[in-house]
């Protein structure tokens, strides 16, 4: 009744009351293509699982029934991956019991939406997809996000979109299943800030009934670009920091996925990071690289995580899709180092360059990303299992600790200088006893001592 009221009050002709319904009664018949995938995620008529879909910032919440206790949380529906194996039940939604239930994903805003995807995965009948779509402004009076058990959506605010039944499609075979609702050549699903999916279990019988659902989509019309897994397109941004002096050139096209968070948390870093490390490590008449790239590589070599060469860095995209809550933007520090130390450069100052141990420029970019850039994740301890095989040119971590040593007891400047001359192409021994009056060898002894005190070790 309100509704009535206010069109009126906009002075909306009654043709137009009309229209709505008509509209609404459209929406009722948003197409459906659904697809069984023998490998992979890679359909023919459907698309593969979307990365940066409008279902990814939507808030997903079950309003009727259970999750099943082995099943992962309503985010896994949203996270732009799908599982690597058939059988993952960590990598999958899943409801428990027999009587089904409802899921509901809050875009935040009323959306114009282009299409829903709906992904699911298993060896069997668990992989079919049984449900019906509704999709709600949540204006109307009677609206009830979480319409009662048993009761028609319909009757509380919410419009019936789509009918989903995959069984015909997959026969029962299992595998990778993919439902496209919408889609870019049809008129769309409709405008809605809520959706709901009524869910029903696939298999009638027994408790493990209910469908392993791997990634559920919600793409917006007229979105800026849908990325998405499994595609041959080439997937290139460029960044800059925002006095406009440095520039990242990313390129995810092994690894789309990557892109939310190559936006939200590695970009960022560099930005703040990059313009440090080249304050930070400066040398007369040098400026660091302007511009670097930073490519994933779904192809690394096992065990490694990362490379510099020249200005482009290489990340193993397995790796990065591990560790980017852990490690992931440590290491691209290191790499970064790498990039501004540039000891390629001593050839074009220095007509007999000399060569920087591989151990020293390890230890610089070590030093960098475990004392200066994460020293809370005291990533680079001398502990009582490493002590024994401890040197000071034992690169990476240790030699970091070792230099941390150096920095702390003389000065902190002797990580720069010898930067600096290691840029230069002089890089000697000799320099060591310049800035501490201490030959290396020597150095090197007090810190393993300093460490066996600190560890309260017997010598
Ligand atoms: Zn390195």
């Amino acid at each position: 009744m309100s509704k009535t009221l206010h069109s009126l009050r906009r002075g909306w002709p009654a043709a137009s009351l009309f229209l709505l319904a008509t509209t609404t009664w459209c929406q009722a018949a948003a197409e459906v293509k659904m697809e069984a995938s023998a490998e992979g995620f890679i359909f023919e008529k459907i698309p593969a699982p979307a990365i940066n879909d409008a279902g990814a910032e939507a808030r997903w919440k079950l309003v009727d029934g259970e999750q099943d206790n082995f099943s992962a949380d309503t985010a896994v529906l949203a996270d732009g991956t799908v599982p690597q194996n058939e059988d993952d039940p960590r990598a999958n939604f899943f409801l428990s019991g027999t009587t089904g239930g409802k899921l509901v994903a809050d875009l935040g805003e009323t959306t114009e939406i282009e299409s829903v995807g709906s992904y699911s995965c298993h060896p069997r009948e668990r992989a079919d997809q049984l449900y019906r779509l509704y999709g709600s402004t949540g204006t109307a009076g009677a609206f009830k996000i979480a319409p009662p058990a048993g009761s028609d959506p319909k009757q509380f605010g919410w419009t019936l979109l789509a009918t989903v039944d995959t069984r015909s499609a997959s026969q029962g075979k299992g595998g990778r299943v993919g439902v496209e609702i919408g889609g870019e050549r049809s008129r769309g699903v409709g405008r809605f800030r809520y959706l709901l999916f009524d869910i029903a279990p696939p298999v009638k019988a027994g408790a493990t009934s209910n469908t392993f659902f791997s990634e559920i989509d919600v793409v917006a019309a007229g979105a800026k670009e849908t990325l998405r897994l499994h595609s041959n397109k080439k997937v290139v941004r460029e960044y800059e920091t925002k006095d406009g002096k440095y520039q990242f050139v990313v390129d995810a096209s092994q690894a789309p996925d990557m892109v939310p968070w190559v936006e939200k948390e590695l970009i960022p870093m560099c930005e703040e990071w990059y313009p440090k490390l080249n304050a930070m490590l400066p040398s007369k008449g040098y400026e660091g690289p302007e511009k670097f790239s930073l490519t994933f590589k779904s192809d690394m070599p096992d065990g490694v995580p990362a490379y510099a060469a020249g200005d482009g860095l290489s990340l193993s995209a397995d790796f990065f899709r591990r560790e980017k809550d852990r490690e992931a933007k440590g290491c691209v520090v290191h790499e970064m180092v790498h990039v501004v130390q540039n000891y390629g450069y001593a050839r074009q100052v220095n007509r007999h360059p000399k060569d920087t141990p591989v151990w020293v420029t390890e230890g610089i970019a070590d030093y960098v990303r475990w004392f200066l850039y994460e020293p809370e994740s005291k990533g680079a301890e001398i502990t009582e299992g490493n002590i024994g095989s401890a040197r000071y040119d034992g690169s990476y971590r240790i030699t970091a600790n070792f230099f941390h040593y150096i920095a702390e007891t003389y000065d902190p400047r002797i990580i720069p200088e010898m930067n600096a001359a290691c840029r230069e192409g002089r890089y000697d021994e000799e320099l060591w006893k310049k800035w501490t009056g201490k030959p290396l060898q020597e150095l090197g002894a007090d810190w393993l001592a300093a460490q066996r005190k600190r560890l309260h070790l017997r010598h």
